[in-house]
Order: C-alpha cells, then sequence, then structure tokens
C-alpha cells in the first residue's frame, strides 16, 4: 500500500514530506494538478526548503489552494545541537515527548549524515545503548527526511560549505522493521528531484532481519553494511538476540542474493564488527571470521566499542585491534579500523539514546 492511500482514507491534512514522487504525483492528480507540477513542487521543497504554498509561483493559483486545503510542509526541528571538539554535531529532535538523534560528521571533502529510523530499538543488542532503551515507535517518512531537511539547512546557516553527501541508516532503531518508510525516504533522498544523492553515497546498516532484507532488494538499491560482530553463532547469540532467529549463515545467504541485485554496492558488502575485549577479539576470532566471509566479497569495518554507562563490556585495546585487522588483512580482506568521532558528546555508533544532556545548548 502507498502512505497516500493510508493518508486518502485518514482524512486528515497529508505532510508532503511523507510523499515520495510516486505518492506525491498520484495525490496531485487527485487535485486536477497537471503531471509536471510534481517535480516542481519537489523542486521547492528539496532545493529551496520552502515550506509555504504561496511561495510556489509556479503553480497555479487554484492547486494552490487546493494544497492549503489537503496538505502541509512539516519538519519536525531540532531542539537541541552539541558540537564535539571534532566538529562532529548531534542533533536532538523531540516526537511524541520522545528524543531522536541526528549526527553530522564531517569529513575533508564529503560529510556524512547518520540518520534515525526508529524512536528506540527492540533488538535488544546487549553492546547497544539504544538497544538497552527499549522500543517506541517507527519514524514516518517524514520524519526521517525531516533530519535530513533540518541538518541542511542549520549547515546553510553556520555557513558549513562541507555539505552532506553521504547518508548512513546507523542512527537509532534497525531500519529493516521500518522496512515501508525507509524505503519511501530512500527514495526521496535518491530522486534526483528530492535530494539527488547517489546510491553508492547511501548505506543502510542491519543487524540482519532477513526476509526483509531478501524484500530490499525488490525494492530499492543501496550500499549495504551488516552489523555482524561475531565470528560464530554462539557469541552472537549472545551479542545480538536476533541471531536465534536468523542464523549467519541465514544472514550472509541472504547478503549474497543482494549483492546479485545491486549496482550500488559495486559486488561488495560492509560488515561491521564491534570489538569488545575478551568477547570476540581473539585471533581465533579474527580466523573464523576470515573464513566465514570466505565466498562473501567484503570490506570489513573495525569498531572500537564505545562504552556507555551501566554496561559491562569493554573495548578491546588498540593493540588487540591493529592485531586482528593483520590477521584479516593477511587473509586477503581489506579491513578499516573505523575512527571514533563525536565520543565526547556522545554520538559515537551505539552511543544514541535520546537522552538530553543538560549543558546542551538550547536552540532557539
Ligand atoms: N540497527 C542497525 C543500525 C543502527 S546501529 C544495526 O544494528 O546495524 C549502527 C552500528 O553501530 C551497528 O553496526 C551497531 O552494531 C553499532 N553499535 C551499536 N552499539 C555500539 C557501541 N556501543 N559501540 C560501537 N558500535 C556500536
Ligand atoms: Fe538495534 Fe542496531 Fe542497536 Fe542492535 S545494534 S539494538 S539492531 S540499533
Amino acid at each position: 500500500m502507498h502512505n497516500i492511500d493510508v493518508l486518502k482514507i485518514s482524512q486528515h491534512k497529508i505532510n508532503l514530506l511523507d510523499l515520495n514522487r510516486q505518492d506525491l504525483y498520484l495525490f496531485l492528480a487527485s487535485l486536477g494538478a497537471k503531471k509536471f507540477s510534481t517535480e516542481q513542487i519537489m523542486n521547492w521543497i528539496y532545493n529551496h526548503y520552502c515550506n509555504d504554498f504561496d511561495k510556489m509561483l509556479n503553480i497555479s493559483k487554484k492547486i494552490r489552494t487546493k494544497l492549503q486545503e489537503r496538505s502541509y510542509i512539516f519538519a519536525s526541528q531540532f531542539i537541541e545541537e552539541r558540537t564535539s571538539c571534532d566538529g562532529t554535531i548531534k542533533w536532538i529532535t523531540l516526537i511524541d515527548h520522545q528524543k531522536i538523534e541526528t549526527v553530522y560528521i564531517p569529513e575533508r571533502k564529503r560529510s556524512t549524515l547518520c540518520v534515525s529510523s526508529q524512536i528506540g530499538c527492540a533488538l535488544k543488542c546487549d553492546f547497544c545503548a539504544t538497544g538497552k532503551q527499549g522500543f517506541n515507535r517507527n519514524l514516518k517518512v517524514s520524519e526521517i527526511i525531516a533530519q535530513i531537511w533540518q541538518a541542511n539547512k542549520k549547515l546553510k546557516q553556520k555557513n558549513i560549505t562541507n555539505s552532506i553527501r553521504n547518508i548512513v541508516f546507523m542512527g537509532m532503531g534497525e531500519p529493516l522493521l521500518n522496512l515501508n518508510n525507509v524505503v519511501s525516504a530512500l527514495k526521496i533522498i535518491l530522486d534526483e528531484h528530492g535530494f539527488g544523492l547517489s546510491k553508492r553515497r547511501i548505506t543502510l546498516s542491519t543487524s540482519g532481519i532477513v526476509p526483509a532484507l531478501n524484500k530490499l532488494s525488490k525494492m530499492i538499491d543501496v550500499c549495504l553494511a551488516i552489523s555482524l560482530h561475531a565470528s560464530n553463532d554462539s557469541t552472537r547469540d549472545i551479542l545480538m538476540p536476533i541471531n536465534k532467529k536468523y542464523n549467519i549463515a541465514s544472514l550472509l545467504s541472504s547478503v549474497l542474493k543482494y549483492l546479485k541485485y545491486s549496482n550500488a554496492n559495486r559486488g561488495g558488502v560492509t560488515i561491521e564488527y564491534v570489538m569488545l575485549k575478551g568477547i570476540n577479539d581473539s585471533n581465533k576470532n579474527a580466523e573464523q571470521l576470515a573464513n566465514l566471509l570466505n565466498n562473501i566479497p567484503s570490506k570489513i569495518n573495525l569498531i572500537p566499542w564505545n562504552s556507555f554507562l551501566g554496561s559491562p563490556f569493554v573495548c578491546s585495546d588498540a593493540k588487540r585491534i591493529n592485531i586482528f585487522a593483520e590477521i584479516l588483512r593477511n587473509k586477503g580482506f581489506t579491513t578499516v579500523i573505523r575512527k571514533n568521532r563525536g565520543q565526547d558528546i556522545n554520538a559515537a555508533c551505539g552511543q544514541l539514546t535520546g537522552k538530553i544532556i543538560n549543558r546542551f545548548k538550547s536552540l532557539s
């Protein structure tokens, strides 16, 4: 079902940020608008960040009046902002009295925005602060899109020219458990009249919801990152309870299927592996991991674990991580040790909990 069907039945005014191009086209057709007005309106929204129909002067007065009666354009605002000493910015949005987080990570040439797909997460991975928080609800398409819209606006206000060219679904939540809304948002992100980003620069990270991953390959083509984090099922069962439902073998076979369909991935997937001292970081673990990935074209990202209050885990020592990486490299895997950004403001991977820290600067 298209989002528009849901919205039509509901009789409520429609937020145009909930509609991808196809949905917007159907909605505009129902108002009697011409076909090309879809692109014109998307241009107003995603190029000019315009939310006022009166300013859309290339749209007829009659259609603008109908739009005003039946719809609106609303992007939830960031209510708080915190900037790290390394330039990373964390923004908080308040939705239904719940907090979600969006993180901007500046890089020399192209910056990255890490977006959330759910409020909290139901999957309870042991090493993840979001998992410990529990699940509240899925984000709507407009709530995902609003994170990018507001981030772009904020960067412009700050005269930061290092614009967002990469988007990673690595914030709060499991994107494949909010499949339809995430795919619809991805369509807007990729659309030349939407944010117009390249599929090679959009990454969806998943803990491995196998049936949804199988569906995804027929819905959209973006880069895939898999949160593996263990080299065998018994360890993964403990770290990531979802493994009891979809084990490593079923996950990797689904990944291979996705790669067959995908151009974005250029034939390879990113494997994420969080480094936990004494749990998954031995030489044997590295060798097991290399064996597991023997038939999977992949690049391995080793992620130093980020601590959060109350967690019993400890991050592996830098020396151990280097040895682990060397074993994988010697087996022929491209292996990167991920830099931790924004740790001082709790904006690093797995530190997102929606908690507001008092020292946050409030935005007016
Ligand atoms: N739910 C998705 C995407 C969000 S988590 C997923 O699990 O892939 C984004 C990444 O951060 C995942 O690889 C996740 O396993 C990792 N992560 C979670 N908690 C972490 C922590 N405390 N330190 C480092 N990485 C963590
Ligand atoms: Fe959810 Fe991903 Fe955290 Fe696991 S690692 S609890 S899937 S957000």
